[in-house]
């Protein structure tokens, strides 16, 4: 049994933090907001009365937080109060800079850190089958493999600080992109009388087959489990694809590489939102692509 500090009891939070109390660990958890904290203490994680208490006796200290900002003011709130030798790690999705500086910050007090960030959404969160994508030193991860492995079902170390937001955001541009050019092909075969089937048919068994064709199909009936059979409720929200757009933009600028796909997919995404559809799955991108007030 490990004691984990869990800070963050949002829609992915709480129900992770509730894995490791089901795998035996105790968990003291913080959120800012009552429900979150009460729908936790619900599913048997132990509550605390700040962030500060909750890592006072804690081995390792789990964050899942919105964005960057959020997650250095708490590692900076509570690095002063953990133990030096804590393993820190945090599942955020946030910018690589803040992801750098987060370790640093963990570097100075003698703690080990992780940067955790998750692919398979609210689902995979309750389920315990995320996938993990990890940076940090050697000895950071094989402190922190065990507890993600009560959380998730694949756990890739990517590299140094940092490197797991890197894969996380360039997984995602991928998709972003994929999700586009797979609904452009859709729109265009329906202009030219091709049924939705046909193309599925021949597109997965041929050279334009992608996870977002034929697990995601963003027109229902060729593949009955995608989000656009169920009225495109996520899923995955387009505001989130929006948000990891984004950052592989600030990435892609500060790193000075060249992503015009990305570039166009961010403003693609961008105008989508502003179009109400933040709460929908992002194979609604779609709709816009059709032209919107078009089925
Ligand atoms: P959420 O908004 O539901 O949860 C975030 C929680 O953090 C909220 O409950 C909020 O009250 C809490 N919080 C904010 N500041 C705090 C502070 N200072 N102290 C304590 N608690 C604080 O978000 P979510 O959907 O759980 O996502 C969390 C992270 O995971 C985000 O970075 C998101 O991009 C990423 N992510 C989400 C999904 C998804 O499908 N929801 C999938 C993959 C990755």
């Amino acid at each position: 049994m490990t004691n984990i500090a869990f800070i963050g009891l949002g829609n992915m939070g709480g129900p992770m933090a509730a894995n490791l109390v089901k795998a035996g660990h105790s968990v003291k958890a913080f959120d800012l907001v009552q429900a979150s904290k009460d729908a936790a203490a619900e599913m048997g994680v132990g509550i605390a009365g700040s962030a500060k208490e909750a890592v006072a006796e804690a081995e390792v200290v789990v964050t899942m937080l919105p964005a960057g900002k959020h997650v250095l003011a708490v590692w900076a709130d509570i690095l002063p109060t953990v133990k030096p030798g804590t393993v820190l790690i945090d599942s955020s999705t946030i910018d690589v800079e803040s992801a750098r500086k987060a370790h640093a910050l963990a570097g100075e007090r003698g703690c080990l850190s992780l940067d955790a960030p998750v692919s398979g959404g609210t689902g995979g969160a309750k389920g315990a089958t995320l996938t993990f994508m990890v940076g940090g030193t050697e000895d950071a991860f094989a402190k922190g493999q065990p507890i993600l492995a009560k959380m998730g079902r694949k756990i890739v170390h990517c590299g140094g600080a940092g490197n797991g937001q890197a894969a996380k955001i360039c997984n995602n541009m991928i998709l972003g992109i994929s999700m586009i050019g797979v609904s452009e092909a859709f729109v265009l075969g329906e202009k030219l009388g091709l049924s939705h089937q046909a193309l599925f048919d021949v597109a997965s068994t041929s050279s334009g087959q992608c996870w977002s064709l034929t697990t995601y199909c963003p027109v229902p009936g060729p593949v009955p489990t995608s989000p656009a059979n169920n009225e495109y409720k996520p899923g995955f929200a387009s505001a989130l694809m929006l948000k990891d757009l984004k950052l592989s933009q600030e990435a892609a600028q500060a790193a000075g590489a060249s992503t015009p796909l990305g570039a166009a997919a961010a403003q693609l995404f961008g105008l989508h939102n502003a179009w109400g559809e933040g709460g929908t799955d992002f194979s609604g991108i779609i709709h816009l692509l059709r032209g919107r007030g078009e089925a």
